[in-house]
C-alpha cells in the first residue's frame, strides 16, 4: 500500500527570512500538501495538483496549516514548577528548579514526566525541540525513548553541573564526561534524535568540567552545545566574579571551545556588540524566550541587534520559567517584548522565528522548518473556531497573515486541531488519526 496523503487547508510558511527577503512568507488560501512516506512531496494551490488519485485526501479546509513549530530551549523536568511565584533567576533556581529536578532521581517519575512532556509538545503543535534534562543520565534516556516513540525531532542531553547546586544534583567532570559520551553513542543520530552537550551555565560547572565539555565538543563536532547566557544582571555579576580573567560571559564559553556551530545559547539579553559579533562569526545561535524573560523580569531581548549582527535566532518557551509550552502564545509574547523595545514583529517574522528561523538556529533546516518538497512532513493544523472569540475575531480578518496574527495573539493548544509528526497524524478529534497506518 502506498502511503500518500493529501492534506487540504489554507497554508502559511516561510521560504526565507521575512526580515531580509520580500515575498518570504508564502500564503495559499486553497492549498494542499502531499505527503508520501513521511516526506513532503508537493505543496501549492489545490487547483495545480495533478496525479493525486492514489492519495488519501484529508480535508481540513477552513483550517490554517503551518510548519511544525520548533522550541529552541525548554526544560522538561520543570513542568512541575511552571507558574511558581515571585523570584528572580538565581533564587528561582534554588527555590523551585533544583527541588523539581531532584525528583527525577526516580527514573519511574522521570519517565512519567517525559511522556507528559512529549505529549504536550504534540498537543501544542511542536514537532522539534532542544530540551534540557537533569543531571541524571536516565533523565535523558527516558526523554529520548518517549520522543523516539512519537518520532519527534528532539535534541537533548544530561545536564553537566559540578558546583553551585544541591549536592544530589552534582556530577563530577569525569562522570559528566563519561555519561555524556555514552548517551551520545546511544542516541545521537538515532531516528530524528540528536545529542546536546549541556552544561547548565558558567556558574554551575568548574573549569575542569567546562574543559571536559570542550573536549566532548571537539570529539563530536556534529552534536549540539546547549546552555544559558547573559539572562540576569546578578547572574552576570557572579560570572564576572567567578571568572575574573574573562573579558565577558560569552568569552568563558569561548575559552573552553563551546562557542561554535550548533552552540545554542538561551536568553542572550545582556550582550555587548563584540559578543554578538563573536556569536555570528562562530555560527552560534540565540534562543529568544519571551515568556520566561517577562516572568522572571530578566530583561528584553533585542532582536534588531541580533539581526544586525547576523546572529541566528529561534524562539523558545523556556518552560518552567517560561509560562506556556504553546509556541503560539510565545509568538504573541515575543511581539509584546519587541514592542517594548520599539521594534515591530510582523506575523511573518514571528512565524519565521518559530519555524524556519528556529530550524536554522538549530542547524536542522535541511530537514524541517517549512513545507518545501523533500522535507520531513512536520506541520500543524490550526482551528480558530476552537474558541468562540478567536473564531469570531478571525471571521473579521481579510488576509491569511492577519489570521495568523490573531492566532498568535489569542491562540494556544486549544487551537491546534492536529499535528503531523514526520508524516504521522495526531488529530485531537481522532477523525483521521493513524489513517495512514502509522
Ligand atoms: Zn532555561
Amino acid at each position: 500500500m502506498t502511503d500518500r496523503t493529501l492534506y487540504l487547508a489554507s497554508i502559511a510558511h516561510c521560504l526565507e527570512d521575512p526580515g531580509r527577503a520580500a515575498g518570504a512568507l508564502e500564503l495559499i488560501a486553497d492549498g494542499a500538501v502531499l505527503v508520501e512516506n513521511g516526506r513532503i512531496v508537493e505543496v501549492g494551490p489545490l487547483s495545480r495538483f495533478s496525479g493525486i488519485e492514489s492519495a488519501e485526501v484529508l480535508d481540513y479546509s477552513g483550517l490554517l496549516l503551518i510548519p511544525g513549530l520548533i522550541d529552541c530551549h525548554v526544560h522538561y523536568p520543570q513542568l512541575d514548577i511552571i507558574g511558581s511565584f515571585g523570584e528572580e533567576l538565581l533564587d528561582w533556581l534554588e527555590r523551585y528548579a533544583y527541588p523539581a529536578e531532584l525528583r527525577l532521581a526516580d527514573e519511574v517519575y522521570a519517565r512519567e514526566l517525559a511522556d507528559l512532556f512529549v505529549d504536550e509538545l504534540i498537543a501544542n503543535g511542536t514537532t522539534s525541540a532542544l530540551v534540557f534534562a537533569t543531571v541524571h543520565a536516565h533523565s535523558a534516556d527516558v526523554l529520548f525513548e518517549a520522543a523516539l516513540d512519537r518520532d519527534l525531532r528532539l535534541i537533548s542531553g544530561k545536564v553537566l553541573m559540578d558546583r553551585g547546586a544541591p549536592e544530589a544534583l552534582l556530577d563530577t567532570p569525569a562522570r559528566g564526561y563519561a555519561e555524556s559520551r555514552a548517551l551520545i553513542e546511544r542516541w545521537h543520530g538515532r531516528g530524528r534524535l540528536g545529542y546536546a552537550i549541556t552544561p547548565r551555565y558558567a556558574l554551575t560547572s568548574s573549569e575542569a568540567q567546562l574543559e571536559s565539555a570542550g573536549r566532548l565538543a571537539r570529539e563530536y563536532p556534529d552534536v549540539w552545545l546547549h546552555t544559558h547566557l547573559a539572562e540576569n544582571r546578578r547572574e552576570i555579576d557572579a560570572v564576572a566574579e567567578a571568572f575574573p580573567d574573562s573579558p565577558s560571559y560569552l568569552a568563558v564559553y569561548e575559552r573552553f571551545g563551546l562557542l561554535r556551530e550548533r552552540s545554542v545559547f538561551a536568553h542572550c539579553l545582556h550582550l555587548d556588540e563584540r559578543d554578538c559579533k563573536s556569536m555570528a562569526r562562530r555560527g552560534a545561535a540565540a534562543a529568544f524566550c519571551p515568556t520566561s524573560n517577562l516572568f522572571l523580569g530578566s530583561g528584553l531581548f533585542d532582536l534588531g541587534r541580533m539581526r544586525t549582527a547576523g546572529v541566528k535566532t529561534g524562539l523558545a518557551t523556556d518552560v518552567g520559567a517560561g509560562t506556556s509550552l504553546s509556541m503560539l502564545r510565545t509568538m504573541g509574547e515575543a511581539y509584546k517584548v519587541l514592542k517594548l523595545g520599539d521594534q515591530v514583529l510582523s506575523p511573518a517574522d514571528a512565524l519565521y522565528l518559530a519555524t524556519l528561523g528556529a530550524a536554522r538556529a538549530l542547524g536542522i533546516d535541511a530537514e524541517v522548518g517549512n513545507l518545501e518538497a523533500g522535507k520531513e512532513a512536520d506541520f500543524v493544523l490550526l482551528d480558530a473556531d476552537a474558541t468562540r472569540l478567536a473564531g469570531h475575531r478571525v471571521a473579521q480578518t481579510g488576509t491569511l497573515d492577519e489570521r495568523l496574527f490573531v492566532l498568535m495573539t489569542l491562540g494556544d493548544d486549544r487551537h491546534v486541531r492536529a499535528t503531523v509528526v514526520n508524516g504521522r497524524l495526531f488529530d485531537k478529534q481522532d477523525r483521521h488519526t493513524d489513517s495512514n497506518g502509522a
